[in-house]
């Protein structure tokens, strides 16, 4: 590994002032105008862990759609999870499944553990510029965290995975899709995310990316993460505390892009 990390501080511009980060070769926010803010893990903090019921939902679902069992399910869930980018997506090709009974009972869940956040709420209205949430779950779903994080009309749009056709956000024919379908500029855009691969597509496009990731749960991308020594290409900046880096308390920043360093293998 090669070259040398340069961790230092940034935040995202405020209205009333916007950070100029030119000079370390960064990609900072000072074009920013459209923010995108992925939902799950993003948004809400990972401790949340609604992912966990999420998951014992998938694997019931599919349990009596298929009409095979829990264990059976669950295998089937994971192995589609790997091969088509999500689950759904499996089921769709392979057993032909409608979409939306699926996407209803999988998200209907207990919000209880969504903290209402109004230190969000503020960190995400001054930022400069539109807001969305684009989310591989569905827009109900959006709906209703964004509500019970109570910052949902903060934001002028959902785009869900029906949006973006059932196409994971590791794909680019989302964020072409999003980009046509709410006129955006990719270098005018920010992406904030939880999963590495999703930055993959917007840093080609152009886009900033922040990654947001948590020291709580043990999912092997995470751990990954924790063993990056330099953050790769595509990560921009990255954050522990989505409130705290919007509002410049914390976060980093890599080193220039051409500071010459291998980046890390990606997530
Ligand atoms: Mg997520």
């Amino acid at each position: 590994m090669g070259g040398e990390t340069e961790r230092r501080r940034t935040r995202a511009p405020s209205r009333a002032e916007a950070p100029s980060l030119a000079g370390t070769g960064a990609r900072g926010f000072e074009r920013t105008r459209v923010w995108l803010f992925d939902l799950d893990n993003t948004l809400y903090p990972a401790e949340c862990n609604l992912f966990a019921q999420v998951d014992q939902r998938m694997a019931e679902f599919i349990a009596k759609f298929l009409g095979v069992p829990f264990a059976y399910a669950k295998h089937l869930q994971k192995s589609y999870y790997r091969q088509f980018g999500t689950t759904l997506a499996g089921m769709m090709r392979v057993h032909r499944m409608e979409p939306t009974p699926f996407l209803d009972y999988v998200h209907d869940i207990d919000l209880t553990p969504v903290p209402e956040s109004p230190a969000l709420r503020a960190a995400i209205d001054a930022l400069p510029g539109r807001k969305i949430i684009f989310t591989a779950g569905s827009h109900r779903h959006a709906e209703r965290v964004a509500g019970k994080l109570g910052v949902l009309d903060l934001f002028e749009d959902i785009i869900d995975i029906v949006d973006s056709d059932f196409v994971p956000k590791e794909k680019p024919e989302p964020y072409h899709r999003m980009l046509k379908s709410h006129n955006v500029t990719p270098e005018t855009a920010a992406m904030f995310e939880d999963m590495p691969h999703n930055l993959v597509a917007p840093h080609a496009l152009g886009m900033t990316t922040v990654l947001v990731h948590s020291s709580y749960i043990d999912h092997p991308i995470q751990l990954k993460i924790r063993n990056w020594t330099v953050p790769p290409e595509h990560v921009h900046h990255m954050t522990e505390d989505l409130t705290a880096f919007l509002t410049g308390k914390t976060g980093l920043v890599r080193k220039a892009e051409a500071a010459g360093g291998a980046p890390a293998e990606p997530g």
